[in-house]
């Protein structure tokens, strides 16, 4: 089941976006089994994200292949300590605390670490992150933090129908990506689409998707 519905992504997911630029396939292993983790590695995925430091910690050595590491979920600063120097690529830097406390940590742990800047492009409450009119003014400000790598941004957009909407805050979220891009060529990751609205966001130039559903199926968060 899962092998299949990988094969059947990395089939389906445009090797390029629009842009011209490669698309990466990040799985989001919330809630998941180690066995079945790896289990899509063996299928072909190359990438893997958790959300949580305490399963990230428990299944991190029993993870085969070596995929990368990506963190996608809420970060407490009092966790970092359990994350620094295993994680490729931190998606959710999502207020200033954060980045300010990520790259202390990491600056005495002598190792930089690569982040995105999180934006809550659709102003949602239960959502974290910048808002995307700070997303200039935001990277200025990390950037100039001494131990974080900043190569891009993420979001999360709305649970909505409405595709034009999805359609105009997906390009509204390039459109900032493009403007840092500009002006800073390590910015190289619009990690953008979920199971639900991945065509649109790749459509509009997102060239990191993080997958959960479609490749797992739905998930038990009774276990
Ligand atoms: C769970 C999760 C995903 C994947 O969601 P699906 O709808 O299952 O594909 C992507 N990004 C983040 C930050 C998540 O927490």
């Amino acid at each position: 089941m899962i092998k299949e519905n990988v094969k059947n992504l990395l089939a389906e997911i445009p090797e390029k976006n629009p842009f011209g630029e490669k698309v990466t396939l990040v799985a989001a292993v919330k809630l998941q089994t180690a066995q079945a983790i790896n289990e899509a590695v063996e299928a072909g995925i190359t990438d893997i994200g958790d959300n949580h430091v305490q399963e990230f910690r428990d299944k991190f050595s029993f993870i085969s292949g070596n995929p990368k590491r990506h963190f996608i979920g809420h970060l407490q600063t009092n966790k970092i300590k359990y994350l620094l120097g295993k994680v490729d690529l931190y998606h959710s830097v999502d207020r200033m605390n954060l980045a300010e406390e990520l790259s202390k940590k990491s600056a005495a742990a002598n190792l930089t670490s690569n982040i995105l800047i999180q934006i809550n492009v659709g102003n949602e409450e239960s959502k974290g992150g910048f808002a995307l009119e700070e997303a200039e003014q935001t990277y200025k400000k990390i950037k100039a933090l001494p131990a974080l790598n900043v190569q891009g941004l993420m979001a999360m957009l709305p649970f909505s129908d409405d595709t034009a909407l999805l359609e105009s805050l997906a390009k509204k979220m390039r459109e900032t990506y493009d403007l840092l891009r500009a002006q800073d060529s390590n910015i190289k990751y619009l990690s953008m689409g979920m199971s639900g609205d991945w065509q649109i966001c790749v459509n509009a130039g997102s060239n990191m998707l993080r997958l959960g559903t479609s490749i797992f199926g739905a998930r038990n968060y009774n276990k």
